[in-house]
């Protein structure tokens, strides 16, 4: 047969997240990129000027931002603590980072990629079966806002 060689996912992936909140913590310092628009989107979301936003949960990397960590944890600053355990203060205006783990060309590159992620998240290999084309979609997201897309 010629041509590329189909991906190693081609028959799906399964997770669906149990709200650990381990993707959110530490102890490894990490980065949530936040772009913009969903710099604006969090602070409607909070009803605080853009720039407040910016001063007290980001930080400046050049001409990124991202989300700030707990100094001590490392946690993401918006994990809480719920009645199942942790979970996202910002839920609705996450970042796409965030919503589109575990979907990462860094996960699917291989098998091996893909299960090593899987020792940090217990979602991943297990509930929903996502398709090929799903994960494909997942893969491209940049913009999870209706406008502008
Ligand atoms: S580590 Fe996985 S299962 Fe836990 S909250 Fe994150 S996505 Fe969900
Ligand atoms: S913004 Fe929410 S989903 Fe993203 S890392 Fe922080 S707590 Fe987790």
């Amino acid at each position: 047969m010629i041509g590329p060689k189909p991906k190693w996912y081609v028959g799906g992936l399964h997770f669906e997240c149990t709200g650990c909140g381990n993707c959110c913590a530490g102890p490894d310092e990490g980065y949530i990129w936040i772009c913009r628009r969903e710099i604006e989107r969090l602070a409607d979301y909070l009803h605080i000027p853009v720039n407040e936003v910016r001063k007290k949960y980001l930080r400046r990397y050049g001409i990124r931002s991202s989300i700030r960590e707990e100094r001590r944890t490392k946690d993401c600053i918006f994990l809480i603590p719920t009645a199942e355990g942790r979970g996202c203060a910002i839920y609705p205006v996450r970042p796409n980072q965030c919503r589109t783990w575990p979907f990462w060309s860094i996960n699917l590159k291989h098998p091996d990629n893909w299960n090593e992620a899987a020792m940090k998240c217990p979602g991943i290999n297990q509930g929903r079966h996502y398709n090929f084309k799903e994960i494909e979609a997942i893969l491209k997201q940049k913009q999870w806002w209706d406008d502008e897309k």
